[in-house]
């Protein structure tokens, strides 16, 4: 979920006065949905659908599986809606923690207490950790949360990020690079009430503040985060709030690889975890889809049956490129 810098609401890109009223709307369902307090394991979870996979062979892809990234969407997503705090979520950082332990990825998690306009939830951060061979880092991050809203369960908003990430990680634990390329899986992106500075992002401001007093913050040369990148009709434009060296590596590498129709000459603003790194003056771009236009944005139509396996594996094989090119540079 972003917001725009010029309204004080939920996720929208900048200047879209249709975008206005569905931010109000979608911030008083969810409070609605607080006070009811529905049970999140809902019908949806117990029966995951069955669809056909449109994935384009690995081999067209850089080695990226976009089946494979798929299916751990679908796996999310059959476990029902994944608010912070929740028992799915829990499962979800199971199911995370055993992908990865199964790729030989050195993983640390973060567990800790945000305070939030609901009061105190408990959260947790994973991170992945390559080694590189001389000091600088090059993070990659998604969230896994979904918004707490009734019946929604975040295929693509928070769910094809984290399977491709996932994906990343497969391919990437098994490498050794110039640099250290770490992978965040960030909790608590969703606003609990409304989306504010303080109230979202919990995860990756977490993860940032405590990079900065760890010192790795400095060693940070580029992150990266996907979100929303999994839609069968997707366009990603350019985020008007990152890095322009990023945008421009990401997009040029797009448009090499022909991917020049999923990766559109645009630029729309959006407010995601990338701001919690963007503040601490690290070069950061956010690769995230029209989510305005894509007319499932933070609804319970956001489901598999919107994920492209095709998609997942083109946005993966451009971060494969991008992250190539940065441990080149
Ligand atoms: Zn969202």
């Amino acid at each position: 979920m972003m917001r725009s810098k010029t309204v004080n609401c939920g996720a929208m890109l900048v200047a879209l006065a249709v975008a206005f009223a569905g931010c109000k709307s979608d911030a008083d369902t969810a409070k609605k949905s607080d006070a009811a307090q529905p049970p999140f394991m809902s019908a949806v979870a117990a029966n995951p659908p069955q669809l056909p996979v449109d994935a384009l062979p690995s081999d067209k892809t850089g080695g990226f599986d976009g089946k494979a990234a798929y299916e751990h969407v679908a796996k999310m997503v059959s476990l029902g809606p994944r608010p912070s705090g929740s028992q799915a979520l829990a499962q979800t950082q199971d199911y995370i923690l055993s992908q990865l332990q199964s790729f030989g990825c050195t993983v640390e998690t973060d567990a800790f207490t945000a305070q939030t306009p609901a009061g105190p939830i408990a959260m947790k951060n994973i991170l992945v950790k390559i080694q590189g061979e001389r000091p600088g880092i090059i993070l990659l991050g998604t969230h896994y949360d979904t918004l707490k809203k009734e019946n929604f369960v975040g295929a693509d908003d928070g769910g094809s990020s984290t399977g491709l990430m996932l994906e990343m990680a497969r391919l990437l634990c098994a490498k050794r690079g110039r640099y250290a390329v770490w992978i965040a899986f960030f909790d608590g992106e969703e606003a609990v009430q409304a989306w504010s500075d303080t109230d979202s992002r919990y995860g990756s401001r977490e993860m940032a503040a405590k990079m900065a007093i760890a010192g790795d913050l400095k060693n940070v040369r580029a992150f990266l985060l996907a979100d929303i990148v999994g839609g069968k009709n997707a366009r990603i434009p350019r985020e008007a709030n990152s890095a322009k060296s990023l945008v421009d590596l990401v997009y040029s590498t797009a448009v090499r690889l022909g991917y020049g129709s999923l990766f559109v000459n645009e630029e729309k603003g959006a407010d995601d975890d990338h701001d919690s790194f963007l503040h601490r003056k690290v070069d950061s771009v956010d690769v995230i889809g029209d989510f305005i236009n894509n007319g499932y944005w933070h609804t319970p139509q956001d489901n598999m049956e919107q994920i492209s396996a095709k998609t997942l594996g083109q946005v993966g094989h451009v971060f494969l490129e991008v992250v190539k090119a940065l441990q080149a540079k």
